[in-house]
């Protein structure tokens, strides 16, 4: 008998219906002769809802309530999808994150898994139980509620498929794979059969909201191969696991895009050593997450340097700076920019072959989409642009690299 988890996204159990289409789901992979545990998130929009109410009281609620309060809205589906089995003859159970043993550490809303206890969910699969877990969720060795994360459904289906040695890992959510990009802006985007998880990860961690970045990183911490695939129908979906050596023929896996960026732009900083660190140690106090970071000596000694990051820090980091400038030098200016996107081109087959920045920077060019910031790694190029290109942007490079063809 094979342990099969199964994660359902908020869409799939947006609705009633879609509620008894997982019980159905879940029910043919049982009588199919599986054991099945599935992992599942609140119904679509009830964590934007509660975020909102919270807000509604006060602008900056604190976190260990915000996160009793999100923790609610997994605790609903899982309730209503268990309710949904029984009604269809199965012995079913809903189970929590604290009581399926996931422990966490670190902060409030973006807690970290450190240690899974599955004994609970051990217990009742030995009794023939299906389980219905909550996604997102895990609880402090004190009993504290923690959630995971934006989108840390995914992270709880990787680790309880870690936990329980699961034969197969199913991520079910409302597309039928991963594709080469967003299929919502890129229509000729083609699904794909498989993908490493450095790719996965860097398209996750550069805006590919399909899987969580940090359950990829568990998921390949844990070599826990996984698919993603569609609740709705029996398509094939896309494997994720470790790469293989006929992987890197293929340059470019997948673009993804990353809008409602900010820029911010220091120069007149003297070219001495420390400046760097008096900088970026001002934003890291301020507990503000940067993207890009590009420095450079422009005339006279003097040095420039540019960060982007989510807009909605700009204010933060404006003020968090403004006291070092003034320390730093009596010409430091600092300009900012928000309206802007990121475009990145991830792929393994990068390493190694050569012009792949050429034929993307090309493509925009063509387009006369201009490019503001870049950066590299080993297996991703990204450059910033006007947010309003970004869709024009991504269409341009998706085609520039054939990615709507199948590779040969
Ligand atoms: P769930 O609620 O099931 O967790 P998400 O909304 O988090 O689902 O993720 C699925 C969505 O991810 C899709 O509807 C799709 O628009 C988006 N997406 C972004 N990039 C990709 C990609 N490269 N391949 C597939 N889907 C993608
Ligand atoms: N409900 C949570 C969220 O909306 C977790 C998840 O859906 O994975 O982010
Ligand atoms: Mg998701």
């Amino acid at each position: 008998m094979a342990l099969i988890v199964q994660k359902y996204g908020g869409t799939s159990v947006g609705s009633i219906d879609r509620i008894r289409n997982v019980a159905g789901r879940m029910k043919r992979t049982r009588d199919e002769g599986n054991r099945v545990v599935a992992v599942v998130s609140a119904m679509s929009g009830v964590t934007d809802e509660l975020i909102k109410l919270a807000k509604e009281l006060c602008d900056n609620p604190s976190e260990r309530e915000v996160d009793v309060l999100l923790a609610t809205g997994e605790q609903q589906s899982i309730a209503l999808v268990s309710i949904a089995l029984q009604t269809l003859g199965v012995d079913s159970a809903s189970i929590t994150g604290g009581q399926a043993g996931i422990f966490t550490t670190g902060s409030h809303t973006r807690g970290r898994i450190s240690n899974m206890d599955p004994s609970l969910m051990m217990k009742y699969l030995a009794e023939g139980k299906t389980l219905v877990v909550a996604g997102f969720q895990g609880t402090t060795l004190e009993g504290m509620v923690h959630t995971l994360g934006r989108g840390g459904s995914d992270l709880t289906a990787i680790a309880v498929a870690a936990a329980l040695k699961a034969d197969v890992c199913q991520i079910l959510t409302d597309v039928d794979g991963v594709y080469t990009c967003d299929p919502r802006i890129v229509k000729n985007a083609r699904k794909l059969p498989e993908i490493s998880y450095d790719e996965m990860l860097e398209m996750a961690s550069s805006g590919s909201k399909v899987m969580q970045s940090r359950s990829v990183e568990f998921a390949k911490k844990f070599g826990v191969i996984f698919e993603v695939r569609s609740s709705l129908n029996d398509n094939p979906g896309t494997l994720v696991l470790e790469e293989h050596p006929n992987m890197e023929n293929v340059v470019i896996r997948g673009i993804s895009i990353e809008r409602s960026q900010a820029r911010v732009t220091i120069s007149g900083i003297p070219d001495q050593p420390g400046m760097s660190g008096r900088i970026l140690g001002a934003l890291a106090e301020a507990e503000i997450n940067l993207d890009m970071i590009v420095s450079n000596i422009s005339n006279e000694d003097r040095s420039k340097h540019s960060f982007t990051m989510h807009s909605t820090d700009l204010g933060k980091a404006q003020a968090a700076l403004k006291p070092v400038l003034a320390e730093l030098s009596k010409d430091a200016k600092i300009e900012t920019e928000a309206g802007i996107a990121k475009l990145s081109a991830v792929g393994i087959g990068m390493r190694s072959h050569s012009g792949v920045a050429a034929t993307m920077f090309k493509a925009l060019g063509d387009k006369g989409i201009n490019i503001g910031m870049i950066s590299t790694s080993e297996i991703k190029i990204a450059v910033t642009v006007d947010e309003v290109h970004i869709e024009d942007a991504a269409r341009a490079v998706h085609d520039a690299f054939g990615l709507d063809k199948e590779p040969v």
